[in-house]
């Protein structure tokens, strides 16, 4: 037998994480990482965060999971506080990302549906787009990585480039369900939509009657300094998927819709074992609680600027290797001129700084929502310290 016991679909690393602390980890042999990958996006908390690890040992201790059929105390009281807190009128509990997204598309689909317009089932994508690893998801974009071996996909997805409005709107006909896009596109690169792509999707949306989906898995609950990103562009989407940050390490999602997006989301038509246990609720709320604080998301806007500076003023002294800075708050990406994936090991093994690699050779920075200064001046001396000395291989 050659195949480990895990199943190998991961290029895993030989840093091996046992303990966590803030923005730090610990792996098995004693050796300490700065983490600026915050389990990509994931631990907007840090790791071991008193609140989150209080609210989740209270719970275990009181009742973990009960099944949806019962009335849901916990999950209301989520979804209330974010029905208050955003554009939705409802909201469906997950617990992935993926699952989220699988939410919206049957959300989208559903709606017209519930119209009378079942040959409305398509949706309009986007080039480079990351919504998951389901069948749906992996239909839900270009990148043969990610579909090569597992066809026949899901009919209903055509693709766009992004932040190309006029290619996204000339796909539209008779059987458009309406356009699924992450404001800002995270696995493909830290690519920022455009105010101008996003709000004109926002647009023919409303001409066509259309449904737009927002996956703000990434980008949202708080990561680049408002509880979602679209926040910023001033639009509010019809249906959105979000994840990561919401259970700050406890694997949740959430589906969000308007009343009129979720019209055909009637009993009977979707669920979830675990979605929103008690559990789960109980780790989101005390995640929300801290990002509702005072000042919360202010101070990520702010840190967020000043490592977005640091890198900035960092690349001229280092120019043969990076290119430039993208992304939003604490969504950061450093472009380089050479091989992305190379460069993250280098950081990782040589000098104990954790990111994450991107497409189009894009080291992402996703760390926790709580850093402070000392985490990003460490940050900032170990990527220079690394750039100084690295080599990249001659085929990079
Ligand atoms: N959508 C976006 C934008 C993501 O970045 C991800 C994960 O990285 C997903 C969906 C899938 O989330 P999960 O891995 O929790 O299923």
């Amino acid at each position: 037998m050659t195949i480990p016991a895990l199943m190998p679909v991961y290029p895993r690393c030989g840093f091996r994480p046992v303990r966590g602390e803030g923005c730090y980890l610990f792996a098995e042999d004693g050796t300490k990482a700065l983490d600026m990958a915050g389990g990509i996006a994931v631990n907007a908390l840090g790791h071991g965060h008193p609140a989150l690890v209080e609210a989740i040992a209270t719970q275990a201790a009181t009742l973990m999971h009960v099944s949806n059929l019962y009335g849901s105390p916990h999950q209301e009281r989520l979804a209330q506080r974010l029905v208050d807190a955003t554009f939705a009128d409802t909201v469906f509990f997950t617990n992935s990302g993926v699952e989220a997204v699988e939410c919206a598309i049957k959300t989208a689909r559903r709606f017209h549906y519930a119209e009378g317009n079942p040959q409305r089932n398509t949706l309009i994508c986007f080039n480079s787009a990351f919504h998951g690893r389901t069948l749906g998801a992996i239909s839900a974009t270009n990148q043969a990585k990610m579909r090569d071996g597992f066809e026949p996909l899901l009919p209903g997805f055509k693709y766009a480039p992004f932040n190309d409005l006029d290619a996204a709107l000339a796909l539209i006909d008779e059987t458009t369900a309406g356009f699924m896009v992450e404001p800002i596109q995270g696995e493909g690169g830290v690519s920022v939509g455009t105010d101008a792509f996003l709000k004109g999707l926002r647009a023919a949306c409303d001409e066509h009657g259309l449904m737009l989906i927002f996956d703000e898995v990434q980008c949202g609950y708080g990561r680049t300094g408002t509880f979602f990103y679209h926040e910023q562009v001033g639009i509010a989407p019809d249906i959105m998927s979000v994840a990561k940050g919401i259970g700050g390490g406890f694997p949740l999602g959430a589906c969000l819709a308007t009343e009129r997006a979720a019209k055909g989301m009637v009993a009977g038509t979707h669920g979830s074992t675990y979605g929103g246990n008690p559990l789960a609720m109980a780790a989101a709320e005390a995640v929300l609680d801290v990002i509702e604080g005072p000042g919360f998301l202010d101070e990520v806007t702010r840190i967020g600027e000043r490592l977005r500076g640091a890198l900035e003023q960092m690349i001229p002294n280092h120019d043969h290797l990076f290119h430039e800075v993208r992304g939003k708050g604490l969504m950061l990406g450093l472009k380089l001129k050479s091989d992305a994936r190379a460069f993250v090991g280098f950081l990782r093994d040589e000098h104990q700084l954790l990111t994450v690699s991107a497409g189009d050779n894009v080291v992402r920075l996703l760390p926790p929502l709580t850093i402070g200064e000392a985490e990003i001046a460490e940050c900032i001396e170990k990527l220079s310290e690394a750039a100084r000395v690295y080599v990249p291989a001659s085929d990079d």
